[in-house]
């Protein structure tokens, strides 16, 4: 199994070491034939807006686009979720995002979250988050903060959180992602 991570801008490197400690081996994606041979992808935290643009110019955004619609599975962090989200991006989700929806970097927070299918609560680390204002049917609500803001999301091939589990030592969120999303393919 390879895990390519969207290496253009952002978070990368943290979610290369959460793989590692799954013994995963990953690839990072920073051109279209760098997305032969892989198995899913990760699309990390960042500057959303940057990632877009430089998606564009590196004649990514299309074939990846295509890859999501057809089914091939995406983790979504933070600005990773914005891009999943948005239907002139990835629209891979079916959602309204909120971006920067809890303020500006200062009021950057931790909230431990009640998440959908894990036993004890994860710590999620918010950094000028994003959030859903809303979900279409089919997409599965997996957490919400205490103020009830849609967090964690998934459908089909998408997983989406608009917190940073690369940041912390908890590798649940990619570890479901390995055996529920890449697993199921
Ligand atoms: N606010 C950023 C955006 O919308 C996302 C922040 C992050 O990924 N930490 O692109």
């Amino acid at each position: 199994m390879i895990i390519g991570i969207l290496a253009l801008q952002g978070a990368v490197s943290e979610h290369q070491i959460a793989l590692e400690k799954l013994a995963v081996a990953s690839k990072l994606v920073l051109k279209t034939t760098d997305l032969q041979g892989l198995d899913g992808l990760i699309i990390p935290g960042g500057e959303s807006t940057a990632i877009k643009k430089l998606m564009v110019r590196e004649n990514l955004l299309e074939p990846l686009k295509q890859m999501v619609a057809q089914g091939f599975p995406v983790f979504g962090t933070c600005a990773g979720l914005v891009l999943l989200s948005q239907t002139d991006s990835l629209n891979g989700l079916n959602g309204e995002v909120v971006r920067n929806g809890f303020g500006r970097q200062k009021d950057s927070f931790e909230e431990s979250l009640t998440v959908t299918g894990f036993d004890t609560p994860f710590m999620g680390i918010f950094i000028r988050a994003p959030y859903l204002s809303s979900v279409e049917d089919g997409v599965q609500v997996l957490a919400k903060t205490d103020d009830n803001r849609i967090v964690a999301a998934s459908k089909q091939n998408v997983l989406v959180t608009a917190f940073h589990p690369e940041l912390t030592a908890d590798t649940r969120f990619h570890e479901l992602f390995i055996h529920d999303f890449v697993g199921q393919k």
